[in-house]
């Protein structure tokens, strides 16, 4: 798969102290990005500089900055429900040895909170697996007919799969007998 080199101080000079998942919100076109889902509370897009290829991120529609302090149990867990079926879209979707998910962010950038959901190949080097994996400028190069397709299937296999009602079941996994 072809590569690019990404030079992020340059991306982050371009945001201008803009939140980049606010700007695809309001549909501003510098902001342009694949979005492979979308409701009331959150929205899920391609990462527009995948380290691995089918790299999506979540976040929720309201701009919120901390990861579990700015939401409700209810909330957080309505939103961990969406990483895990667009998850399961993923891995149907995409070769996946391992689907690594984590939330990052900075208060000097990247404040709005998201998940990164990024599925490792199979066949990666241990070395090269984990972090090394992501904490990376260096992209897949992918062309905007590529992500249309990778998107569309996405989208499709996250459309196919049932929403679960929530809350599923709110109550202690293992109660006292
Ligand atoms: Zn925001």
């Amino acid at each position: 798969m072809r590569t690019r080199t990404v030079d992020f101080d340059t991306v982050r000079e371009q945001l201008a102290g803009r939140c980049f998942i606010c700007e695809l919100l309001a549909g501003n076109p510098e902001f342009p990005h694949h979005v492979v889902y979308e409701d009331d509370h959150a929205i899920a897009f391609l990462n527009r500089y995948p380290a691995l290829y089918g790299y999506v991120l979540v976040a929720p529609r309201e701009h919120r900055e901390e990861v579990t302090g700015d939401f409700t149990r209810a909330e957080y867990l309505r939103l961990q429900a969406l990483v895990h079926r667009v998850g399961e879209a993923i891995r149907r979707v995409v070769p996946t040895e391992r689907l690594y998910v984590l939330s990052l962010g900075s208060r000097q950038g990247n404040r709005h909170v998201h998940w990164h959901l990024a599925p490792l190949p199979p066949g990666i080097p241990f070395d090269r697996q984990q972090l090394a994996a992501l904490d990376t400028n260096v992209c897949l190069d992918l062309s905007d007919a590529e992500l249309n397709e990778l998107a569309s299937k996405i989208r499709d296999a996250i459309s196919a799969s049932a929403e679960e009602p929530y809350p599923i079941d709110d109550q202690p996994r293992f109660e006292e007998p």
